[in-house]
């Protein structure tokens, strides 16, 4: 079984990003880019499933701009086989990712896709499932556990007030939750071994995709800068001003 997993190069979790001064978006120019950590939870457990004998072939998909090789080499260093990057300038929606991937999984036909729940830069949280329903295959969101039995995979999900485990037939596609796994680090060996593992770069007209946005963002602002805080003497005063000034008792 080969296992599709689609990582997407974005700001690195521990910048701070600043909203350009025409509220057109952030500026992105000259930060730390990653993978987003979704995706890297993504590629962690697709390679335990490959190191249990489960899968046979991880294959790592990105697409975007030339320089998402290097979350490509990332995922190959994690212990993906070989890479694909759709290759395009273009602004990229989950729309449009959706239907390349759609259209990886037709000519790849993995038994397995398995994504991040969502994208630490436009937080999104639509791809998967937009990917499953054009792919037309059964999903689950927010993976905390997956286990494969058979032609089946049962993968465990933290809901409202508890857990729930579904049972999907394969081919499916899941994304990935945090406490899925802890990903393994990247060490300088397997750097050096996922520089010779094979990248294939397609555009999005070999896949007869259309990527054109399909929404407009109109705005981009900072939020509210928040007031300095205050010390009460007591705990009456603190009462009556969540009563009275704050209004939320
Ligand atoms: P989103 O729907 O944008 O929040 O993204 C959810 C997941 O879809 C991500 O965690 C990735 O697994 C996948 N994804 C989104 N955009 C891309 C991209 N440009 N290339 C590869 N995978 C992507």
């Amino acid at each position: 079984m080969k296992i599709l997993v689609p990582v997407k190069r974005v700001v690195d979790y521990n910048v701070k990003v600043r909203v350009k001064s025409d509220n057109t978006g952030v500026d992105i120019a000259n930060v730390k880019m990653s993978m987003n950590p979704f995706d890297e939870i993504a590629v962690e457990e697709a390679v335990r499933l490959k190191e249990k004998g489960v899968a046979t072939e991880v294959i790592a998909v990105s697409c975007g701009v030339t320089q998402c090789q290097e979350t490509l080499r990332t995922a190959m260093a994690i212990g993906a086989d070989r890479a694909i990057l759709v290759e395009t300038d273009a602004e990229l929606q989950p729309l449009a990712v959706a239907k390349l991937l759609a259209a990886l999984v037709a000519k790849e036909q993995p038994g397995l896709i398995i994504l991040g729940k969502q994208a630490i830069d436009d937080d999104a949280n639509q791809t998967g499932q937009m990917l499953a329903a054009l792919a037309d295959l059964p999903q689950a969101t927010f993976a905390s556990k997956v286990e494969v039995a058979g032609d089946k995979v049962n993968v465990t999900r933290e809901i409202d007030g508890g857990l729930e485990t579904l049972s999907l037939s394969i081919p499916a596609v899941i994304t990935t939750d945090l406490r899925l796994n802890e990903p393994r680090y990247v060490t300088l060996p397997n750097i050096m071994k996922a520089k010779k593992k094979p990248l294939e770069i397609v555009k999005p007209e070999d896949l007869g995709v259309d990527v054109s946005p399909r929404l407009k963002t109109l705005k981009v602002s900072e939020p509210p800068k928040r007031g300095a805080g205050i010390k009460v003497p007591d705990v009456a005063t603190l009462v009556n001003k969540l009563k009275t000034e704050a209004k939320v008792i």
